[in-house]
């Protein structure tokens, strides 16, 4: 049975790759920080090409320029206007945009300008996507300089040989006092500037091991030259592409590698990089050549450098740890606590870089994902600000003792009728308005609707592809009408006007809509929501004392012939991304926390609780039907108590332990919306959902795909980064590989942010994977532009 459980699971989420997304400061869209006057550039603001860093530079100062209280700053005197941290492209950029418009500054640079680009493998080819982007600013990259050696020449050409000169220092920490802010210089001395621009890059910090021996020199994070290694004794650490390059490279060189990596298998290589390491430890004398290394922490390319020397051989040490570095040997742990001492000369560890936080902890910058404090308590408070919200709204004991002292919004109706006789009529528009204004859930979809068609706009701006307007205006339009007004205000009037008092309309009401004494309006029209939110996510018209059998009709239709239609065209968004309320949230409101959403194995197990809410809905389901049956049993009691009868304890103790309370309003309501600005907006959706669980598995069969270009695929990881479904899109696209993990909502923030168009949605045969056709509604700026 487990071993089923877990086949199953696999099958439907823990096969698909899970890599994590590297943190970088948080960093809004024109460069500033939550310190003020500090502004990030280049690398670090999420996209790693040069004309974006270029791009950013430029666009910082000009930001600066455009603040009112920076040019008031200046005509009061005082320090420099600028002190630019780092002379690579995005630092150089600022410089340039700085004298241009006249302002003091000061270039800082560690090592030396351009650092990053001189440090290219030599004649490195250089491409300079996207191809039609214009970066703000006059460092441009003219498109001759397709290598290295061009490039940098280029670079020096436009800005140290016309006057820019940076000042050889390193930058320990940038503070703010008295206005101004003061940067720290490694070994003393501090220069005070108005305004800072960080351009430090992303070369940063390689992630370390943590053991003894590790900072020795014989320790590298990236490969040069593979043949200052030939005849020697190199260990490997890691594995990824970087790694299995290295070992390569090295081996090929002359190097005897042992590759020695934590798990019992390697973790996101390319294919082609896996196929070049069996054939090598197939047979060590393989012809196998490196000659474009993915990494770009392998900074050389292998086969011309042979010089007809034996290749050296790689051994696997898979499921090892490194223990120990020592000047002459290594010692590996393995898994069941035996140590292995090997001979040593070099240590390659390839396990990963971070961007240079530590710059931004010390200078008081926001890091992506990490949680303060003060995340902590603006949680909590929200979170407790989301239990009263759906107490009140849900029907709990706030609802209730709102109701008894006839507070807001049980007053409104009767303060509406002394505004005039329309008011009292419930026949007009006023009146029917009058009487739904009078309970919680009127203003809870009100204020719905509202933020998903102010934010639902502000996304139309800020993304600007033909996909992203269209999709957004469709969840505008089926937030407000079908889920706003026809409930609320359409179907109510047409009621109160006789429509569903006799002939075909009281057959469609009394099927649809029953009477009821418990609503204003004397008919149930709130069930008109389930017309767009399909069973399990909206339960209400399926489960309920006596079958509704025209309701059951629509639900069947919807769940179990609609749904899988659309499925297997267009995917699983077809229904999460352009239809659903929860859905049209998170699109809007939500646009701009997405990139909140954790990645990585653990989360993608817990795709898994939505699996266990299905399970109860289908027992719910089955309880159901058997109480139709047999009102007597303990089904229908059972079904009773599931639903929304149990709970434990008394008066204000009193806890709720049933599906409406735990599923409906905890987790799709006070969990769903309070984690909102934390973890992103589709946390219900990707975790609870029961819509979605069910979805996943008719996605499984599904013809839609991501489609990737692998040529152009840079391996930046911001379609992953961007993903609040928490997927590994880069590992699809890097490989070529159509993307299939069930979870995708056709968002396509993936699609949109590639900076490289390498993105696309579409079709592909299930079973051959031959693409049957690519989505002519444009998702991606750039290939819009490439045409
Ligand atoms: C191997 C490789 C190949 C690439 N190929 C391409 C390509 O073909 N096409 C493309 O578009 N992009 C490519 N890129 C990306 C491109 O190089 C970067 O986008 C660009 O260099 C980023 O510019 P930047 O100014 O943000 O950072 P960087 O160019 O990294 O400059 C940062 C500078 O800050 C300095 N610095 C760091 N810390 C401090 C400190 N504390 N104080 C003072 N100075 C400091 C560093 O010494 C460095 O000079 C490649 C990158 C690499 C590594
Ligand atoms: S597909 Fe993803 S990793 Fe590849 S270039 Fe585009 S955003 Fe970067
Ligand atoms: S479209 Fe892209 S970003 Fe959106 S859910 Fe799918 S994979 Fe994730």
């Amino acid at each position: 049975m487990l071993g089923a459980i877990g086949r199953y699971a696999r099958w439907l989420h823990t096969q698909w790759p899970a890599g994590t997304v590297e943190k970088l400061p948080i960093v809004r869209p024109d460069g500033a920080t939550k310190v003020p006057g500090l502004y990030v550039v280049g690398d670090l603001t999420g996209i790693p090409l040069l004309k974006f860093s270029s791009d950013s530079g430029a666009r910082a100062v000009q930001t600066i320029l455009a603040d009112a209280s920076f040019q008031k700053s200046r005509a009061a005197g005082g320090p420099i206007d600028l002190v630019i941290v780092g002379g690579g492209v995005s630092g150089m950029a600022a410089a340039l945009e700085a004298r241009k418009a006249g302002l003091s500054f000061e270039v800082l640079e560690a090592s030396e300008p351009f650092s990053t680009l001189v440090n290219f493998p030599r004649a490195k080819p250089i491409y300079t996507y996207p191809t039609s982007m214009i970066p703000a600013g006059a460092l441009q990259f003219s498109g001759k300089s397709d290598i290295k050696e061009g490039l940098v020449a280029e670079m020096r050409e436009l800005t140290l040989e016309r006057g820019i000169r940076p000042r050889i220092a390193r930058a320990e920490k940038v503070t703010r006092g008295d206005g101004v802010l003061n940067v720290a210089l490694a070994g003393g001395g501090t220069l005070t500037a108005r305004r800072v621009i960080v351009a430090i890059g992303r070369s940063g910090n390689f992630r370390k091991l943590g053991v003894k021996g590790e900072d020795l020199d014989k320790v590298y994070n990236r490969l040069h030259d593979p043949r200052d290694f030939r005849n020697q004794d190199v260990l490997v650490v890691g594995g990824g592409d970087s790694a299995i390059e290295t070992a390569i490279a090295v081996a090929q060189c002359g190097g005897r590698v042992t590759l020695s990596y934590r798990k019992p298998e390697l973790s996101r290589p390319k294919p082609d990089n896996v196929d070049k390491l069996q054939r090598l430890l197939d047979d060590p004398t393989a012809e196998v050549a490196i000659e474009h290394p993915s990494s770009e922490r392998v900074t050389t390319a292998t086969g011309a450098f042979l010089d007809g020397g034996a290749a050296g051989p790689i051994r696997m040490a898979l499921s090892t740890q490194v223990k120990e570095i020592r000047p002459r040997e290594v010692v590996l742990a393995k898994q069941n606590g035996e140590t292995e001492t090997l001979p040593n000369d070099a240590v390659f560890l390839m396990i990963g870089r971070e961007a240079p936080l530590d710059f931004f902890r010390r200078s008081g910058v926001g890091i992506s994902g990490e949680w303060r404090p003060a995340t902590w308590v603006g949680f909590a408070l929200f979170l407790a600000f989301c239990v009263f919200l759906y107490n009140w709204k849900a029907g709990g004991d706030l609802y209730h003792a709102f109701e008894q002292r006839h507070w807001f919004p049980f007053n409104v109706p009767d303060a509406l009728a002394a505004a005039g006789a329309s008011w009292s009529d419930p026949a007009t528009l006023a009146g029917t308005l009058r009487l739904s204004a009078g309970s919680p859930g009127f203003y809870y979809s009100l204020a719905y609707c509202l933020c998903v068609v102010v934010f639902g706009f502000r996304r139309i701006r800020r993304r600007r592809t033909p996909y992203i307007t269209a999709q957004t205006l469709t969840l505008m339009l089926i937030q407000v009408v079908p889920l706003f007004l026809l409930p609320y205000l359409v179907l109510p009037w047409a009621g109160h006007n006789g429509w569903f008092d006799s002939g075909a309309g009281a057959w469609l009401g009394d099927h649809l809509f029953p009477v009821t004494e418990w609503d204003p309006h004397g008919r149930e029209y709130w069930r008109a929501f389930g017309l767009i939110l399909a069973w399990p996510l909206f339960i209400w018209n399926v489960f309920t004392s006596q079958p509704l059998w025209l309701w059951l009709a629509i639900s069947f239709v919807q769940t179990f012939a609609l749904i899988p239609l659309m499925i297997y065209f267009w995917g699983k968004g077809s229904y999460c991304g352009w239809i659903c309320s929860c859905g049209a949230l998170a699109e809007t409101l939500g646009d701009t926390h997405r990139q909140k959403m954790p990645h990585g194995p653990f989360w993608n197990r817990l795709n898994l609780v939505g699996q266990v809410v299905l399970g109860v809905c289908f027992l719910l389901f089955v309880t159901r039907v058997i109480g139709w049956i047999r009102p007597e049993s303990w089904f229908a009691t059972m079904h009773a108590g599931l639903l929304n009868g149990w709970s434990v304890g008394s008066g204000a103790l009193r806890l709720q332990v049933n599906y409406y309370w735990w599923v409906d309003v905890l987790m799709a309501g006070i969990l769903g919306v309070g984690c909102y600005f934390w973890l992103s907006g589709r946390v219900w959706c990707r975790f609870g959902c029961p819509l979605a669980a069910l979805m996943h598995v008719y996605t499984r069969f599904s013809r839609f795909r991501i489609l990737a270009e692998k040529k152009k695929c840079i391996s930046c990881n911001v379609c992953t980064s961007v993903c609040h479904q928490g997927i590994d899109v880069m590992n699809f696209a890097n490989k070529g590989m159509p993307m299939d993990d069930p979870e995708c909502v056709r968002c396509s923030a993936c699609v949109q942010s590639c900076p490289t168009g390498t993105l696309g949605f579409g079709q592909v045969n299930p079973r051959t994977l031959l693409v049957i056709r690519r989505d002519r509604l444009v998702a991606s700026p750039v290939t819009a532009s490439e045409g």
